[in-house]
C-alpha cells in the first residue's frame, strides 16, 4: 500500500491511505484542510502525504471530523497538536468524544460490541478539544474561492457529516456512502446506528448537484459520480 502518495481527485483535492481509512485533503491558496485523521498510527503517512504535495504541517488550518468512529478520528490528537490546526465536527459528535458521554461501540452486535471493546477504547485518540461545532448548513470559506458545506448526514452516527466542497462541486462522505460490488448505498448496517436514517442521508446527498465523492473506504469517483450515485443506488 502506498502509505503518504496523494491520490488526485480533483484540482486541489487529494486523498491519502491512511491506517484503516483515508484521509481527504483539500488546497487551498491560505493552507489547507484535512477531512478524518485515519485509525491510530496514521499520523506519519498524512505528514509525508503533506509533504509529497509542499504542504508543511503549519499549513493545515482545520480538520474536519466525519464522525467519531476510530478508524477516523484515531490519530486526531497527534495531527491536532503537530499541525495547531482548528477541529471541526459535528455538535451532535464531540459529546462523544469529550467523555460527557460514552463514546459508543461502533458494533451494533452486542457480543461483539462486548468483544471488541478493550482494542477499540485504546483506539481513540481524542484532542483535547473541538474548535468549532458544526451544524448542517454552516458554510466555511477556505479561501477566496474555495468552500466548505456542511451535510449532516445522520444515521451511521448521529452526528456524521459529509462536506460539499466548491467550486469544485465534490462530496467527501466519510461513511455516510459505500461503493460495494458495483453498487453505491448506505453504510454497513452492523456498524451503523440507524439505517433507516443512513438510507434517507444518501437521498439528501443525491440532491446535491456535484462531480466528485470521495469515500472513506473505497477509490474516489471523479466524474459524473452524481449520476452513477442515482443510477446504482435506485438498482440496490
Ligand atoms: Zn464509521
Ligand atoms: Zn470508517
Amino acid at each position: 500500500m502506498n502509505f503518504g502518495k496523494p491520490i488526485y481527485v480533483t484540482s486541489g483535492i487529494y486523498q491519502f491511505r491512511a491506517v484503516g481509512a483515508r484521509v481527504s485533503v483539500i488546497v487551498g491558496g491560505d493552507g489547507a484542510a484535512l477531512v478524518d485523521s485515519g485509525g491510530p498510527g496514521s499520523f506519519g503517512a498524512i505528514a509525508s502525504g503533506l509533504k509529497n504535495l509542499g504542504l508543511p504541517l503549519e499549513a493545515v488550518r482545520w480538520i474536519f471530523l466525519t464522525h467519531y468512529h476510530p478508524d477516523h478520528s484515531g490519530s486526531l490528537g497527534r495531527l491536532a497538536l503537530e499541525t495547531g490546526a482548528k477541529v471541526a465536527m459535528h455538535k451532535e459528535e464531540w459529546p462523544l468524544l469529550s467523555g460527557e458521554y460514552p463514546t459508543p461501540n461502533p458494533f451494533r452486535n452486542q457480543v461483539l460490541a462486548g468483544l471488541t471493546e478493550p482494542v477499540v477504547r485504546r483506539m481513540y485518540d481524542y484532542p483535547p478539544q473541538a474548535d468549532l461545532l458544526l451544524s448542517d448548513g454552516d458554510e466555511l470559506q477556505l479561501d477566496s474561492q474555495i468552500s466548505v458545506r456542511v451535510v449532516h448526514t445522520p444515521g451511521h452516527t448521529p452526528g456524521s457529516i459529509s462536506l460539499y466542497v466548491l467550486p469544485q462541486r465534490v462530496l467527501i462522505v466519510g461513511d455516510a456512502l459505500q461503493y460495494r460490488f458495483g453498487k453505491i448505498g448506505p453504510p454497513a448496517a452492523g456498524v451503523t446506528q440507524d439505517q433507516d436514517q443512513a438510507r434517507q442521508s444518501v437521498r439528501k446527498l443525491m440532491a446535491l448537484d456535484f462531480e466528485a465523492i470521495c469515500f472513506s473506504h473505497f477509490p474516489p469517483l471523479r466524474s459524473d459520480a452524481r449520476e452513477t450515485l442515482r443510477r446504482r443506488f435506485l438498482e440496490a
